[in-house]
């Protein structure tokens, strides 16, 4: 089958079907071939890797990964897409399609049946509505993953990469820098993809440490601490953990664990990186 990656082609196939984009699931497919060859090259995919693609659309990318990888599962929670996909991935014996919600599959099992258990690969344009739940779903679950390369909005993109100082830098930051080693592979404009998206977009690999760069003894604690550090983002990281309903500690502890963290009175927690976050949460656990 031709590649579907230019817009005669997926103009071709949707009208064939009489397919109607649907908003709610965030569908904008990717025409451009330039940018698939990118995405592919950025995923580093070879043929001992398994790939779960997420929302394969009509199939685009999911060909191209069906020529770098071993298997390809790609789940699909739009039903009217089912059969554009059986016709334009039928070249293919290395491609499982799954019509489900992502968000309510066992990927640990699927992981185990077509990988026996090894870390897969997880390359998608994601639809921008669940980017976050789907990323961190995926870190903070028991799947083994190496690598996740995706498409997301560049805001978005650069909140993940961000670090202190920046503008960016945010508890989206940390906790994406706590699990993985982002590198921004591409800025993709508005005109690469069918229907054209109101944002820009940027692909994004997120490469799954083995051990966190940081040992804490309360996990828990450390996300509750960031939480609540950024979600007043003008107090200083003082008041800002004072006021948190999720933490109890007093006035007088939280004073005690920044000056013993070594840091003044008036820091803010923009200032501190995953390491001082670490070491705050371990002094405030004690
Ligand atoms: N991969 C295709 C491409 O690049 O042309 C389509 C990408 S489009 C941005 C996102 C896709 O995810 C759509 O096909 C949409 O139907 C699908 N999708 C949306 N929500 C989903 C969910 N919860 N689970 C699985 N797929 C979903």
């Amino acid at each position: 089958m031709e590649k579907l990656s230019n817009p005669q082609k997926t103009i071709e196939i949707l009208k064939k079907y009489q397919f109607n984009f649907q908003k709610k699931f965030g569908q904008n497919f990717l025409i451009d071939a330039h940018v698939l060859d990118k995405i592919i090259a950025a995923a580093e995919i070879t043929k001992e890797d398994f790939v779960l693609e997420i929302g394969p659309g009509i199939g685009t990318m999911t060909q191209y990964l069906a020529e770098a990888a071993r298997e390809v599962t790609a789940v699909e929670i739009d039903k009217n897409l089912i059969p554009i996909l059986e016709d334009t991935l039928s070249a293919y014996d290395n491609v499982q399609i799954i019509n489900e919600d992502v968000l309510k599959l066992d990927l640990a099992k699927l992981a185990k049946e077509r990988n026996g258990g090894q870390p897969m690969k997880v390359v998608a344009n994601l639809p921008y509505y669940i980017t976050t739940p789907i990323i961190m779903g995926l870190f903070e679950s028991s799947v083994p993953l190496k690598s996740v390369t995706v498409m997301v909005q560049k805001e978005v993109a650069m909140r993940m990469q961000a670090g202190p100082g920046s503008k960016d830098y945010g508890a989206l930051s940390l906790a994406v820098q706590y699990y993985a080693k982002p590198y921004l592979a591409a800025n993709v404009p508005q005109n690469c993809f069918m229907p054209r998206p109101n944002v820009g977009s940027a692909v994004i690999r997120l490469t799954r440490y083995e051990e966190p760069p940081v040992k804490v003894k309360d996990e828990k604690l450390l996300f509750a601490i960031i939480r609540a550090s950024f979600n007043q983002r003008r107090k200083t990281l003082q008041n800002g953990l004072s006021n948190a309903q999720e933490l109890a500690f007093s006035k007088e502890e939280i004073a005690e664990a920044i000056e013993r963290l070594g840091m003044p009175a008036s820091v803010r927690g923009e200032a501190l990186t995953l390491e001082e976050f670490a070491r705050l949460a371990d002094l405030l656990a004690e």
